[in-house]
This record gives C-alpha cells, structure tokens and sequence, in this order.
C-alpha cells in the first residue's frame, strides 16, 4: 500500500505539467506514458506542421501508462520531451510494444527523417529488423529533444512504449527472446504432447486440445509481432485479418475442447445447443475475418470471447456444483488467466510497478491456464479410467454372480433330476410289482380256470386238452390208453337227506380218496355234478379196472365223516381201454367209456364194467 503511495506521490508531477524525460542510463526501461501528451486527430488529416503549431492548451497529458485509448479512428499525435543529461552522446531505443499497430510515424528522432512502421507497412521499411516497432535515436550530451508520434490503427491504439539506451535494449533483448522461446517452446511441447496422446488414445479431446494450444500459439505468434516478421512480412492484408481470425479459430477448439473436458455432452441437451451456437459464431467471425469489414471481425472476435468466457464460467460453476472434479481446475484455470489479464490492466494504468511479471503476466497467466488445463484433461481420462474400473468391477461381480446363479439352478436342476430319476425308479418298480402281481394273478387265474371251485381237481377243459395230448403220445407210442368215467351212486339222495353242502363236503371227500390212489402221470378230473373222469397212460384194460376197483372200494369203505354225520357213499365206474388207432378219437374214448359206466349203473351200481363192443342184434 504504502510502495503504491509512493509510486503515485513519484508520478503526480510528471502527470501535472509537460515534463522533460531525462534520459539516464539504466537497466530498467523508462516508460514515458506519464510523460507524453496525446492530442487526438478525428479526421486524421493533420500532418506534422499542423501539429507543431497546436496550442498548448490542445495537449492532453496522456494519464495511462501504456498510452492506451481504446478502439477508435482518430489518429493520435504523441509528444515527448526528451533530455539527455549527461556530457555524453547517448543511443537510445523507443520500443513500441503493441507490434499491432496499423501505422506509427515517428518525427524528431533523425533529422528530417520521418520513421514510418506498422503492421500495415512493409515489413522491410523498418530501421531495425525488429517485431515489435523499435525506434533508434541519439541524443548529444545536454541535447533536448521533442518527439512526436502519429499512430492510428483499426485496432486497440494501445502504445506501450518503453525506452532503453542501446545496450539495455540489447539485454532486453536478449532475455526477452529467451523468454518467448521458452514460452513457444512450453506450447510447442503441449502440442506434440497431446497430439501424441491423441494419436495414442483416439481421445478427440486431446486433438481439440492441441488444436487449440496450436490456435493460441499463432495468435500469440501474430500479437507479439513474430508472425509478421518470420511467417508473412509482406501480406499485410492478411496480417491485419490473421489477428481476429487466430482469435476466433482458438475459440472454436476452446470450445469443442471444454465441452469434452467438462463431459457436458452427458449433463444437458442445452449445453451442447449452447456450444454449437458459440462454434457456428465462431466459423461466422472467422469467415467475417476472412472476407469481411476487419473492425466488424475485431468486435465479432471479442465479443465471442467475452460470451465464451461468461458460458465457459457458468458451465465450470455448473459442472463443480455437480461435483465434476476436472471442473475445479478448469476454474483454477480460466481464473489464472482472469487473474493475469486484470494484472496487465492494472500495470497498463500505472498503478503497479513495472516487472517482467506485469510484462509478461499474460502469457504468463496464458501458459498456466494451458498447463491447468491439460491436468484436467488428465484428471478426466483418470475418472474415466476409474469408472471403466468400476465399471469393470461390476461387470466381474455380475459374472460371479451369474456363475453362483447357475450353479444354483443347475445343482436345482440336477436335484430335480435326482428325485425325478428316484421316483420314476419308484414308480417303475412298483409297475414292475404290479405287473408282477398282475401276472401272478392272471396266472393263477389261469390256473383257477383249469381247476373245479369245489373239489380242486383239473375241470372238464383240461380234460379235453390232457386227454388230445395223452391221445396222441399213446398213438405215436403204441401204447395203451384207459378211460375211467366214474359217478356217485343216488347222490340226489345224499343231497336230500343231508342237504346241499353235506353233498359238497361228500364231493370233495371223494375226489380226494380217488386222487390218492392215482398215479403221478394219471389225470383226474371233475367231469360235472357228481361225475368224475380218469385217464391212465400206459394202461391196458386188465391194469384200468384193477385201479378202478381199487377206487371203488376205498369210496366205498371210507364213508364221508361231516359234523357228526357219516356218510355211506359208493361209486359205479366205467372202464374203457385200447392201444388206439390213428382213427381213434377223443369223442370215442368218453363215448365208449360213458357206456361202459351206464352198463355198471344198470348192473347194480357200486360196480366196475368195462367197454363191451354192442353185439349186432340177433334175426
Ligand atoms: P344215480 O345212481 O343214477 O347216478 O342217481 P343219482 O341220484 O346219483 O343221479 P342224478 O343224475 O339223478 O342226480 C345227481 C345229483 O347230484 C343231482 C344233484 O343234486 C347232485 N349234484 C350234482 N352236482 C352237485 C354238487 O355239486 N353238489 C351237491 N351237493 N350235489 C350235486
Ligand atoms: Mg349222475
Ligand atoms: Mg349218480
């Protein structure tokens, strides 16, 4: 505070009067905007002599330091006392720091030479191969001299003169040249860099990158005078377009660039609409700057600037409200450059020292903002990365999931199998035992059908079967065959006198006699009611009324023994036997021995007759 008193007690004389500069030898410039006085020429038409014969009162002191009066189409006339006071001849140069300048002419500093320079000169037509507009002139020991400048520009008539001797100039120079090579040679680097990174990552935001640092790089090219001087020293019509057109080429991958870093793609349709609109009014001030009126691309140029700075700040709070962490550089960022722009207007007006930080606080500020910027550029491609693995976390676990999930289902599946295959064998099984039963119970069915319900002797159809097979072996074998056909004597008594079920119980007590004494290859069945049947293989007639008179007489010596009753039973037996001829048949066999039972029936009953061939009747 108290070096800023200082500094404005040291220029409140120098801004109060037409001051003599006296010209001493020192590292350190000499500004001499506090020491110049401006008039303002609004047509432009005035030459030197008109000028030299102003009043006094027509002269303003020029109040900023950097002699800086804004756009306008005046020409403004400078002068400046100069003094030398010591005893030897000095060389002096009067640098004009805006290279930009359309033209500058300077009197007084060569005799009658007049210094014609500016960017809408020639660039050869200057005294010294120079950038900026370096204006030599000595001065003699105690000589006072009166310079006076004309400038006038379609850009900012802005002078920032500063004066050194000769050899400060040289020094000046020398670093001065240092730094814009460090300086060009940091965007140079960043640059390639993200060119390189671009080329590596297909990340487009690193070309919008690059594309950028490269378009600020010719703009900065262009203002420090460098492009005029190395690129295109004598298309000065281009020149004079090239500044806005830098301008607004920088803007457009500035914006294509932030819109990237910011991610405002993924947040709201309106910032994409809004980005677009800034980058259609950017290819406009470019085309304006091309083709157009150069001071309406110049105001076009800015104020593009100024809308892109306002929505490049809203959509930086915007992003760093939403928690976006590459924003907060990027505020970092755009602040450095407010930051170092305010700087350098400050310096312009005085009211802070001169260093080679106010001089260079812009690009100063400029480089920081860029290497903020490639940070959050880096930080982005880090939060992708981390949500790429986030995202690539995720996707494992889902996997494991997955797999546990199928696993699950096929240990379910395979349990269904398992309790399917179980009860299916289950099932099976108790089918197969069913079937089994069934089987058993049609067999014994079958069975049950070959039997009589009451006695459990073969019936009358196995009778008819046994009886053809026996047939047969017998005819084959030659050997003899008996039939036995047998009934209970007045059995309908026995069932009137004891009742139906005494009968049954005599029925069976008799089969049961008869079965004892039969042989294992005989055959004996119920032939029906009280009937019995017998055949006897290998039996000849003497053999088959043996057996049957065995029969007859155990029937007839074992009555039927039934709750308390005895029962008398007998039995009349018909025998028939023959080794049979291949005529003979089943029919014949019960036929002949049916007979043979009648006749024992008609005898008397109790009795065994065999077969008697009917005798054919007599006369
Ligand atoms: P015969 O000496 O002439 O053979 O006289 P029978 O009475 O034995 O002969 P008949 O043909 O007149 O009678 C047979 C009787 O046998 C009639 C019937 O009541 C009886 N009978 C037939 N089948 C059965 C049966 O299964 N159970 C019982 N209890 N009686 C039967
Ligand atoms: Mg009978
Ligand atoms: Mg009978």
């Amino acid at each position: 505070m108290t070096a800023l008193l200082r500094l404005l007690l040291l220029l409140l004389p120098i801004l109060g009067h037409a001051a003599t500069l006296p010209l001493q030898a020192s590292e350190t410039p000499i500004l001499p905007g506090p020491s110049m006085h401006v008039w303002a020429d609004p047509l432009g038409q005035a030459d030197i002599h008109s000028v030299r014969q102003l009043p006094a009162t027509a002269w303003q002191p020029v109040a900023r330091r950097d002699a800086s009066f804004g756009y306008s189409k005046h020409a403004y006339w400078l002068r400046l006392n100069l003094h030398n006071p010591s005893d030897t001849p000095i060389n002096w140069i009067l640098l004009i720091g805006n290279p930009l300048l359309d033209t500058l002419d300077a009197y007084g500093l060569d005799g009658e030479r007049v210094y014609e320079a500016g960017d809408q000169r020639p660039f050869h037509q200057r005294w010294i191969n120079h950038r900026q507009l370096a204006l030599p002139f000595s001065l003699n020991a105690g000589e006072e001299r009166q310079l006076f400048l004309r400038m006038q520009t379609d850009g900012s008539a802005n002078l920032s003169a500063s004066l050194m001797s000769a050899e400060a100039f040289n020094h000046h120079e020398q670093r001065m040249l240092l730094l814009q090579g460090l300086f060009f040679g940091a965007l140079l680097v960043m640059i390639i860099y993200n060119l390189s990174i671009f080329i590596i990552t297909h990340d487009r935001n690193y070309l919008w990158y690059s594309l950028f640092v490269a378009s600020f790089s010719l703009y900065q090219f262009i203002q420090l005078g460098f492009a005029l001087q190395w690129l295109w020293p004598e298309s000065l019509a281009w020149h004079q377009r090239s500044f806005p057109f830098s301008s607004a080429l920088a803007t457009f991958f500035g914006i294509l660039f932030t819109h990237g870093v910011l991610d405002l793609k993924s947040r709201h349709h309106a910032y994409t609409w809004i980005c677009r609109l800034l980058l259609g009014a950017s290819l406009l001030v470019m085309l304006l700057a091309l083709s157009g009126p150069y001071s309406v691309a110049l105001i076009g140029s800015f104020a593009l600037l100024l809308a892109c700075a306002v929505f490049g700040g809203i959509f930086t709070t915007l992003r760093w409200r939403d928690g976006y962490p590459p924003a907060k550089l990027f505020a970092l960022g755009w602040s450095m450059l407010i930051i170092a722009s305010l700087f350098s207007v400050i310096s312009g007006t005085g009211l802070i020292a001169n260093s080679l930080l106010t001089l260079h606080a812009q690009q100063i500020g400029s480089l920081l903002e860029l290497v903020i910027f490639s940070i959050a550029l880096g930080l982005r491609i880090r939060l992708i990365q981390r949500a790429e693995k986030v995202a690539q976390a995720k996707l494992l676990a889902n996997a494991h999931q997955l797999r546990q999930e199928q696993a699950k289902s096929l240990e379910l599946q395979q349990q269904i199998n398992g309790g399917l295959e179980a009860r299916v064998k289950e099932r099976t099984a108790s089918l197969q035992q069913a079937l089994q039963e069934l089987s058993m119970a049609n067999q014994q069915l079958a069975e049950l059908s070959r039997h009589d319900n009451l006695t459990g002797l073969f019936n009358r159809q196995v009778l008819n079967e046994e009886l053809e097979r026996m047939l047969a072996q017998a005819k084959r074998s030659q050997q003899p065959l008996a039939v036995l056909m047998m009934d209970l004597d007045h059995f309908k008594k026995v069932n009137d006198a004891y009742g139906h079920l005494v009968g049954d119980a005599c029925l069976q007590h008799a089969a049961q006699r008869m079965l004892q004494r039969m042989r294992r290859n005989d055959l004996l069945v119920r032939f029906g009611g009280e009937e019995f049947a017998a055949v006897l293989c290998d039996t000849t007639t003497d053999g088959a009324i043996d057996l049957a008179e065995e029969l007859r007489e155990d029937v007839a010596s074992h009555p039927c023994v039934h709750q308390d009753l005895n029962v008398e039973l007998s039995l009349s037996i018909g025998v028939y036997a023959l080794t049979p001829e291949a005529d003979c048949d089943r029919e014949q066999l019960l036929r002949n021995a049916d007979k043979a039972l009648y006749r024992a029936k008609a005898n008397g009953r109790n009795r065994v007759e065999s077969y008697q061939p009917e005798k054919p009747e007599e006369g």
